[in-house]
């Protein structure tokens, strides 16, 4: 279907992007709905271990689904195996597309769950199981949108790739970065489409659809903290490194690295239905904390995070045996990073937050970091996007927004290409239902979203101007 008609078909439903749910190309949602169930069902956990994942099963159901179109592997190591395929575009000068999908998901406490995690069934008119937000609703979306452009009599304006990467989950080292590391002629491209977009996020003067422009980016740190080991029966006076690392916490958590209102927490602000005079807080770094205060705890959490570079301890490890004063503490902190902090400024607000302890700690990366990361907003292609979700969502606006975790889109925002956050949702799905269910417990998703999203890959290959 063509940008054009889904236009004309969008303006035929004024005021009800509800009814949208069962559009507009339905042949589009049956598909999907099946790959998303039979990944879900492949239950490719990613606990950050080597050997885990093993999405080689998610890339077999893609391999199914793409049959005979020309595919090529990547499989740095076993099972961690990623895919891409290409379908050429009409127009020379059309920009190339990548659609980018992660293939793994997170841990699940099944216990929590009100319905098996990994059984993909369709209950209640959605269907249920990790990965049902993320991301392996797009991932399937975006499969299964290929297909249909290389199976239709008319070939798509753009050039399209999908990319179905492994490893996404514990930070890409087995596949967009293996891929963008020691592949990057496959996969070059002018713009890439990935998670974190497209939903509706509700505000007193209605619905914006939020899509990511930019992310924060990763630094994370394992701090050793030394003691001198004795015996536990005479602690007074002991050198005992679980107390010196239980300080060092207390530190962490209280260290308040500066606001900052950079562009995008602007442009995000900008939008917001707030009085203006919250709005002028949230754009004072020195009111920003009183404007939190006053927040939905999730929500100033977010906000937080937008306009800080955050520290959270979250691992530790030490001592040996209950009669022994430790002499050893490993203590892993998340710490993730606004635009323009580099490696040497999170050293020294670590050692400003940790003052004179921080001669007894050594500092080491836990993963290979990367900074933040963001892609312009006057492209053709966000433009594009803007108008897609539009016509979907009559009156609705599209707001740029910086998300707070990592995702692959910075792998290639680090090699100049343009990477948006994207998808779209039906309105059954608002931001803070995605937020509750991203990683939690009852992750699931209807199938209207699922059907949205394959159609928005299709409109962008087909309308961005050659
Ligand atoms: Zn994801």
């Amino acid at each position: 279907m063509s940008a054009q008609r889904f236009d004309q078909l969008a303006d035929q439903r004024p005021g009800q992007p509800a009814q949208h749910g069962s559009g507009p190309e339905p042949a589009l949602t049956g598909p999907t709905v099946e790959v998303l169930q039979a990944m879900i069902r492949n239950a490719c956990v990613n606990d950050g271990t080597p050997i885990s994942g093993q999405e080689v099963r998610n890339v077999d159901v893609i391999d199914d689904l793409l049959g005979d179109l020309h595919r090529q592997h990547y499989e740095p190591l076993p099972g961690r195996r990623s895919v891409l395929t290409t379908v050429e575009g009409s127009d020379p000068h059309a920009p190339t597309v990548l659609l980018l999908g992660h293939l793994d998901v997170v841990p699940v406490s099944a216990d929590e769950w009100r319905e098996d995690p990994f059984g993909g069934e369709l209950i209640d008119g959605e269907v249920w199981g990790r990965g049902a937000v993320d991301m392996l609703n797009l991932t399937s979306s975006m499969a299964v949108a290929v297909r249909h452009l290389a199976d239709r009599p008319t070939p798509p304006r753009s050039t399209v790739k999908f990319l179905g990467v492994a490893d996404e989950e514990a930070g890409g080292t087995w596949g967009a970065r293996w891929i963008t590391d020691n592949a990057w002629d496959d996969v070059a491209c002018d713009y890439v489409l990935t998670e974190s977009g497209g939903i509706p996020s509700p505000g007193p003067a209605g619905p914006r659809i939020v899509m990511a422009t930019a992310e924060k980016g990763i630094a994370w740190r394992r701090l050793t903290i030394r003691g001198t080991p004795s015996h536990g029966s005479m602690p007074w006076g002991s050198d005992n490194a679980v107390v010196t690392a239980a300080e060092i916490v207390r530190r962490l958590t209280a260290f308040e690295p500066t606001a900052q209102v950079h562009e995008h927490w602007r442009a995000w602000v900008e939008g917001l239905p707030v009085a203006a005079e919250m709005h002028e807080m949230l754009l004072d770094p020195g009111r920003l904390r009183d404007a939190f205060a006053g927040m939905d705890t999730t929500v100033a959490r977010y906000c937080h995070a937008v306009t800080h570079t955050t520290f959270s301890p979250n691992v530790i490890h030490g001592g040996t045996k209950a009669n022994t004063v430790p002499d050893k503490v490993e203590l892993d902190v998340d710490i993730r990073t606004l635009p323009g902090i580099t490696d040497d400024d999170v050293d020294a607000m670590l050692s400003e937050a940790l003052g004179e302890l921080a001669d007894r700690v050594e500092l080491s990366l836990i993963v290979e970091g990367r900074p933040a990361t963001s892609s312009p907003l006057d492209t053709p292609m966000f433009d594009l996007l803007r108008r897609r979700a539009a016509a979907v969502h009559p009156g609705t606006e599209v707001v740029p927004w910086m998300t707070v975790g990592g995702t692959d889109a910075s792998f290639f925002r680090m090699r100049g290409v343009p990477a948006y956050g994207a998808g779209m949702f039906s309105s059954a799905m608002t931001l803070p239902l995605f937020a509750s269910r991203f990683h939690g417990h009852d992750e699931r998703i209807d199938p209207a979203s699922l059907g949205l999203s394959a159609q928005l890959w299709v409109d962008v290959v087909d309308g961005l101007p050659g």
